[in-house]
């Protein structure tokens, strides 16, 4: 069973849901609609300003929200991602400054991390570079040179953003917290998408931007990665499952004339859906994704396969009344928030290249 929204946000999801995927007027106002809900505090132990509980705490909440819009839960998940970040780097000064603005969603969190993701599976090169100062004054500091190409959450009122480093002098890449307002940072426009157009999600370019010891998350970004890795993807599966459930109840509801047809498939997808949830869960309560992260790949794959079928599902139980952009039904918008699924990083093709990898790999050792 979902959890329960609050209601303010909940009544802000229903109410903007079909905006924050086709334009930024509620962009801004979103994370601070999330940050009032408290679910950001998921998952965060009680000590460090959080509401305690589990990673799978902050994803049943990220899937509470994507039922409703999966522009606001990709934002969420972005925020929560960074957040995570903070509780899982050993620099205690960067965790003091934004943790608790970022709970509140008083502050933006941004992910950049999809070229660090995609270089950890050795398909892309960092895209910054780092060459140290040359002032004994200034131990540990960088300039930085280089592009994000994406980021969602970049809020233009203020955000940090989390990005992958390649040292110029050979060393471990490493990564960094860039805050908005320092000098070498600049923003694009929001990027011109076809949906989730009301998160905010742009480009970075950095230009000779200096940071120090402080804006460092992870020296060793190969050590770090992998192990922040299994929460950025389960988090992720909450957009797919949320997704799922928000179609197949739409299927479930309108379908009465298809009902005799489409029943059997609904409750397949629903079972299978359903029973992958069950492995997510399971895998998480027993920390095995940290060591094997084969099972996590399979579950996010074949979660955003379910959502794509959900919304396939929903599409013909409805008929011809989903082609209607006067009806309140929301079909278009999960249509369109259906196409992010297989794309956000990793991909599902990086997903099933990195299962292929590691089969190819077991059948020589075998
Ligand atoms: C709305 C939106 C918001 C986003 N927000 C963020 C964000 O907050 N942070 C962030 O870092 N990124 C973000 N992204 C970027 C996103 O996660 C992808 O990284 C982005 O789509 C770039 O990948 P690409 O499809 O351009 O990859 P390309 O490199 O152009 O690849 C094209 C396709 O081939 C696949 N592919 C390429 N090489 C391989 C390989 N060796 N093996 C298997 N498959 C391969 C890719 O996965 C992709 O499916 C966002 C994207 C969108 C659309």
């Amino acid at each position: 069973m979902t959890m329960p929204l609050p209601d303010a946000l909940n009544r802000f999801l229903e109410e903007h849901a079909l905006s924050l995927d086709t334009d930024a007027s509620q962009a801004s106002a979103l994370l601070p609609a999330l940050g009032a809900s408290g679910l950001l505090k998921h998952g965060v132990p009680l000590a460090l300003g959080g509401e305690g509980g589990y990673t799978i705490d902050a994803l049943d909440a990220i899937t509470a929200v994507a039922e409703k819009s999966l522009a606001a839960a990709f934002v969420f998940w972005g925020q929560r991602a960074f957040i995570e970040y903070l509780l899982q780097s050993p620099n205690e000064a960067l965790r003091e400054r934004w943790l608790a603005p970022l709970l509140k969603g008083e502050s933006a969190g941004a992910t950049g991390l999809s070229n660090a993701m995609k270089f950890l599976s050795g398909i892309e090169s960092l895209q910054v570079q780092a060459s140290t100062v040359a002032n004994p004054f200034a131990p540990g500091h960088f300039l930085l040179d280089g592009q994000v190409p994406w980021a969602t959450n970049l809020r233009p009122q203020g955000f940090v953003v989390a990005a992958a480093v390649e040292r110029r002098d050979g060393e471990a890449p490493f990564i960094a917290a860039l805050p908005f307002d320092r000098a070498g940072l600049q923003r694009s426009d929001d990027l011109d998408l076809i949906a989730l157009r009301g998160t905010h999600t742009a480009a970075l370019r950095l230009t000779r931007l200096e940071i120090e010891p402080q804006d460092v998350i992870a020296i060793d970004a190969r050590a770090w990665l992998p192990r922040v890795r299994p929460a950025f993807l389960v988090l992720q599966c909450g957009l797919s499952i949320g997704l799922a459930q928000a179609s197949l109840a739409a299927a479930q509801q309108h379908g009465a004339a298809a009902r005799k047809v489409l029943g059997e498939p609904i409750q397949q997808t629903q079972a299978e859906l359903a029973v992958t949830v069950a492995t997510l869960r399971e895998g998480l309560y027993t920390g095995q994704f940290v060591t094997d992260p084969v099972p996590l790949f399979q579950a996010r794959i074949r979660l955003a396969h379910l959502a794509l079928q959900a919304v396939q599902l929903e599409l013909q139980s409805c008929g011809g009344r989903a082609y209607h952009r006067d009806q309140p039904l929301g079909f278009a918008r999960r249509w369109r928030e259906a196409a992010f699924l297989p794309i956000v990083t990793p991909s599902l093709t990086q997903l099933q290249g990195e299962l292929n990898k590691r089969a190819a790999k077991a059948a020589v050792t075998a």
